[in-house]
């Protein structure tokens, strides 16, 4: 029975004082009161500044209380000082919004944007992570106001506001910069894909007319720039005008698009190439990482495998993301040596967690679409199971289903043979290639991992959550191992559950963790259940 329920609690807010010395429970004859079984009762509203209460102090006894009258002056006091800060909260609370937000569209304003803007990069710098900023520039803004009046104006960039709150996700920033110009922040972003996907939907989103208020429909459009950090810019003020660079190239292409920046060609070029001489060295450095992020059996939460996943410690640039180096490797054809040394990684260090721990665990490694077109892959794959004694039945090779992977000569050849090796194969990124399904019935893979974009809008998207029971049912029925990736929430945990998503991966459960790191937690699981067992 919770206590604003209560007919005292209500008529203690409607302005009356109660006090009872004994009795209390049977004389206010609520259930709320018996349960508690008091006998003394003491009620008095709070007041702040007006005549409205903005709450009610309530005290109660099991015993008898003689000198009621004395503490309900008590109470009165302590009352007045509750209600003085609760107003002192609400109006700094109150303030700190209006300095911090744009009173037309309630979006945060620049300041808070700012602010948002560098904790990102601090975020991102600690994780590895890329995000982007986007910047929204309203076509003919000033023609509207100017000649449809300002009341319309404002109608015009309320509405905008809206829709672009709606086009993104509840996590991400969207902010009033200035007049006509909001900025974005979308964060956590593995493919630069899913960014562009945001802004064609926004183009698109923005341009359905809208109705005023007297009932004419007006169409408006806006000009996107994006870019990402860490690629384009490593601070807010490089960010800022990168994107705005990138807005401008919008409305040269003539309005109502988006483009992403694009470095200035000399710069970029010797960045690249200076880049790419390092990345050359890079094994040779000792500068290649593997991390490995855990998977865990969806019922029992407890791990089965993990997915090794490169990062590159760059003596001057610390750790890169594989999102930055992995296009350029591929560009480069470095993805080949580079992708065998994560595999051979891999397969040692799974190896010697299968010795150590006892249990059977998976270890995934991705293949980029550049070593299955090598006629010696399933050789290089061979070897690195030998020279580590790893049984091929414990390695998971992720193929990404993609475009650029499905002209590969001979694959589905390669694939059969990979199997031949004992060892298993994942469809990575699923959902995102577009492929039918006759395609993915002939694809020898064994497991099928449900894109984290589709993952991420459980809860928000209703489209995308039935995809994502769709694919799970669609791998029960052709007997396929489904895998959600960037689980990160208990809803996404609850939802995956329910329709039978059977393993899952996820910053719920564990971000991707150095080798040492992930070591350590597996001899802590051992270590508590040896004490379990004890027990
Ligand atoms: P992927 O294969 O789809 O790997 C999953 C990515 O999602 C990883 O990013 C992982 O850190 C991230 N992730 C996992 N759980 C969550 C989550 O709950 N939320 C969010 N927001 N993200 C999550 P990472 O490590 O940055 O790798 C990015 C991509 O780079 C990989 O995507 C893969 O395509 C590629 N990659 C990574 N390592 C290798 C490698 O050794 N070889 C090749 N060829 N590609 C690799
Ligand atoms: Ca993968
Ligand atoms: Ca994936």
């Amino acid at each position: 029975h919770p206590i604003w329920q209560t007919e005292l609690y209500r008529r203690v807010l409607a302005g009356a004082e109660y006090s009872a010395a004994e009795d209390a429970a049977n004389r206010l004859g609520e259930p709320f009161f018996k349960q508690l079984r008091l006998n003394s009762v003491l009620a008095l509203p709070l007041y702040g500044e007006g005549q409205r209460a903005l709450g009610a102090l309530m005290a109660g006894g099991r015993k008898p209380q003689s000198r009621a009258p004395e503490l309900l002056s008590v109470l009165r006091m302590v009352g007045s000082h509750l209600a003085l800060q609760a107003l002192v909260a609400r109006y700094r609370s109150d303030s700190r919004f209006q300095g911090l937000h744009d009173s037309l569209t309630r979006l945060p304003n620049r300041l808070l944007f700012n602010d948002r803007l560098q904790s990102a990069i601090a975020e991102a710098g600690r994780s590895g992570e890329q995000f982007a900023v986007l910047f929204v520039d309203l076509d003919r803004f000033k023609t509207i106001n100017d000649s449809l009046g300002h009341a319309t104006g404002d109608q015009v960039l309320s509405s905008v506001a809206k829709r672009l709150r709606a086009s993104v996700r509840a996590s991400d920033t969207v902010s009033r910069y200035a007049g006509d110009e909001f900025t974005l922040i979308l964060r956590h972003i593995v493919h630069r894909d899913d960014v562009t996907r945001i802004a064609d939907k926004i183009v698109k989103v923005l341009e359905t007319p809208l109705t005023l208020t007297d009932g004419r429909e007006l169409q408006i459009t806006a000009s996107l720039g994006i870019c990402f950090y860490p690629d384009d810019g490593k601070d807010g003020e490089t960010l800022l005008k990168h994107a705005d660079v990138a807005m401008y190239n919008a409305k040269g292409m003539g309005r109502n698009t988006y483009q992403v920046y694009v470095a200035v060609p000399e710069e970029s070029h010797r960045q690249r190439l200076d880049l790419e001489a390092k990345l050359r060295v890079a094994e040779r450095n000792n500068e290649l990482r593997s991390y490995y992020q855990p998977q865990v059996d969806a019922q029992t939460e407890d791990i089965i495998g993990m997915e090794a996943l490169i990062r590159w410690e760059h003596p001057e640039l610390g750790l890169i993301s594989p999102g930055f180096f992995i296009p350029l490797a591929e560009d480069t054809g470095l993805i080949v040596p580079i992708g065998e040394w994560i595999l051979r990684t891999a397969c040692a260090d799974a190896k010697r967690w299968l010795d150590k721990f006892k249990i059977p665990l998976r270890v995934g490694v991705n293949l980029s679409a550049l070593q299955l077109r090598q006629t010696n892959l399933v050789e290089v794959v061979e070897r690195a199971l030998r020279d580590t004694g790893l049984p091929g039945d414990n390695l998971d090779l992720e193929v990404t289903e993609s475009m650029n992977i499905k002209d590969t000569p001979n694959l589905m050849d390669v694939l059969g043979q990979l199997r031949g090796l004992g060892c298993h194969i994942a469809i990575d990124d699923f959902g995102t290639g577009q492929s039918s399904l006759d395609y993915i019935k002939r694809f020898p893979a064994d497991r099928i991992k449900i894109d984290q974009t589709f993952v991420r809008n459980i809860g928000v998207d209703p489209a995308d959550e039935a995809i994502v029971r769709a694919t799970i049912n669609m791998a029960r029925n052709m007997d396929r191992h489904v895998v959600a990736e960037g689980v990160e929430t208990e809803d996404h945990l609850r939802f995956l559950r329910e329709y039978g998503c059977q393993e899952l991966q996820g910053y719920l459960f564990s971000r991707p963790l150095p080798a040492a790191v992930f070591e350590n937690m597996l001899s802590e699981r051992a270590r508590l259940l040896a004490e379990i067992a004890d027990e």
